[in-house]
């Protein structure tokens, strides 16, 4: 190479290191032996180096594998072209950290299409790839039908502390100016649930502010450096997202640490916004759920009750005698059946009206109601017809008690247009049997009540 060559590539270089000194991508300029001739200050910053430390030194340094060394070789080599795509290589900076990076970039060719120098852009991939490595944790999180909400959102916390690099992490719920924790991770396990604050003095009061992502990476040496929030927790970084369900803002998810952090880049505020959208869903699922058990409560009981008296129905009793009766097979459970029916109802409807009749049949309701042991169950067998389903083997005592229901059933009675009338019912008391299945035990009972019927009525038949 002549002098004057000589001279006059290192004009390009300084020419080219010019146009390439402030642009945001690390590039570097190489000559043809792949020796470090110029390098940017994206470049510096990416790979720690001052610019003498890279200044004549082989690429070489860059590399964290001989490998990506060698293949990148084949861009830049006598015969390569500038390729219009990239290669993925494991960068290495000054302190031994190593790092995925985009790599482009060939030959810088002079007017007669010879090699002057390679060029090579690099772009951290590192932070692309942390962000997708968390989103596909966040999507296993997610989509794990295994895990309760509570787990997940556990779960969660854990995976954008480590994302964020900052150990604390909280869900919280602000109901006017009160903030509570729902739930938290502290390195030291300081935080609890419904621990409360005051908004005004959290640094979420400032996401709500904004009703957007906020993020502080060095508080003391911002803008809210005099804000309670700061004065009160000290917290040096911090970042958070309102949490919306059905639209409704409902509070915030944040982590924060007491050391200051690097600072927060777009796809940080993307992330823990998708994080929070995530966990509004998750909150109003629960609640979707939460409402449809409480409509099916509703409905079971609407299913399990007669509408006329409020007591359960016959399908309820039904259930409750097949179940007491498996039961009993296993655990001998003790159970005695009463069946009780109006006496001369017949006659009621025909001299006062049916609506007399239905009265009555509250009658017997009101009185159960306020007569019955909580354990006991009794119910609207059919027509006039009541059933008790006792747990109990002590037969004599339940005669006794029940003779007292009669006797409150007649002094309750039914006052018509100055006229008493009196109710009366026939009862039929049997106890469950070991080898009873539902029909007998139920055939037993129905022969006793018309037993107490043929004997007069009003009265109690006990077998
Ligand atoms: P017994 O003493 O032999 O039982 O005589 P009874 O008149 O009560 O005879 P039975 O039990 O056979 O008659 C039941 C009557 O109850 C027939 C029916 O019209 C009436 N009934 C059934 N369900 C209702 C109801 O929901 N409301 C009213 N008001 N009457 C009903
Ligand atoms: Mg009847
Ligand atoms: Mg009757």
């Amino acid at each position: 190479m002549t002098k004057q060559t000589d001279t006059k590539l290192l004009l390009d270089a300084k020419i080219l290191s010019f146009v390439f000194a402030h642009i945001e991508t690390a590039v570097i300029l190489a000559s043809l032996d792949r020796k470090i001739v110029s390098v940017n200050d994206a470049a510096r910053h990416l790979f720690g180096y001052s610019e003498e430390e890279l200044l004549n030194k082989s690429t070489r340094v860059l590399y964290a594998h001989e490998h990506d060394f060698s293949n990148l070789g084949k861009r830049f080599n006598d015969t390569a072209d500038y390729i219009d795509d990239t290669s993925t290589v494991t960068c290495k900076n000054k302190s031994g950290y190593l790092f995925k990076a985009q790599v482009t970039g060939g030959p810088i060719k002079n007017a007669a299409g010879k090699n002057l120098f390679y060029v090579a852009m690099i772009q951290d991939d590192s932070s692309r790839l942390n962000a997708e490595d968390t989103l596909n944790k966040l999507h296993s999180i997610t989509s794990n039908q295994r895990l309760s909400f509570k787990q997940r959102l556990d779960a969660i916390l854990h995976l954008g502390s480590e994302h964020f690099g900052l150990p604390i992490g909280i869900f919280s719920k602000i109901t006017g100016d009160q903030y509570v924790i729902q739930q938290a991770i502290h390195p030291d396990d300081s935080l609890e649930e419904q621990m409360s604050f005051n908004l005004g003095e959290t640094y979420c009061s400032h996401v709500y502010q904004a009703n957007e992502v906020k993020g502080f990476h060095n508080a003391s040496n911002s803008e809210i450096e005099s804000h309670p929030c700061y004065q009160s927790f000290k917290l040096e970084a911090y970042i958070g997202a309102p949490i919306f369900v059905d639209g409704l803002r409902y509070g915030t998810l944040n982590f924060s640490s007491n050391n200051p952090t690097k600072p927060f880049i777009r796809q940080d505020f993307e992330l823990i916004r998708l994080f929070a959208e995530w966990v509004g869903h998750e909150i109003a699922r629960k609640n979707d759920i939460k409402a449809l058990k409480k409509a099916h409560d509703q409905l079971e009981i609407l299913a399990n009750t007669d509408a006329l008296t409020g007591l359960v129905n016959r399908g309820f009793l039904e259930q409750e005698l097949q179940d007491s009766i498996d039961k009993n097979v296993q655990y001998r459970r003790e159970m005695v059946v009463a069946l009780f029916d109006f006496d001369n109802f017949k006659t009621i409807n025909d001299k006062f009206g049916h609506s007399v009749g239905d009265e009555a049949l509250r009658v017997f309701a009101r009185v159960v109601n306020e007569f019955g042991r909580s354990e006991d169950v009794y119910g609207r067998w059919g027509g006039e017809e009541f059933m008790a389903i006792l747990p109990t083997k002590n037969i004599q005592g339940i005669s006794v008690s029940l003779t007292r229901l009669q006797k409150q059933i007649r002094e309750a009675g039914l006052k018509i247009a100055e006229q008493e009338l009196i109710l009366t019912v026939s009862v039929g008391v049997t106890m469950l049997r070991d080898d009873d299945d539902i029909h007998s035990i139920l055939k037993r009972v129905d022969t006793l009540l018309y037993k107490a019927k043929d004997n007069g009525r009003d009265r109690i038949e006990i077998g």
